[in-house]
């Protein structure tokens, strides 16, 4: 998940450590909630396009939706918000 990165720590022009730290890349959340729906489901993954795909097949199992309109797409891409995490 995470990743080791450089970084430079610099006073001045002078260059006086490198140290490694961990960086991770961020998530997006979205819950039915966010869209609406009067339900707990909530999704996470690293891609709005992982997102759409798993709240598309919750949305036609759970909802009896067979397709999602553009709104309610439009709707959850504002409403997703970045976590640090699943
Ligand atoms: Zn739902």
């Amino acid at each position: 998940m995470g990743y080791l990165e450089t970084v430079c720590v610099r006073v001045g022009s002078k260059r006086i450590e490198s140290i490694r730290e961990e960086v991770f890349d961020m998530a997006k959340r979205l819950s039915c909630r966010d869209v609406g729906a009067d339900c707990d489901f909530t999704v996470c993954a690293e891609t709005e396009q992982e997102i759409f795909g798993k709240m598309a097949e919750h949305a036609r199992t759970n909802h009896g939706m067979s397709e999602i309109p553009k709104e309610t797409y439009d709707k959850a891409r504002s409403a997703m918000h970045e976590v640090e995490r699943c």
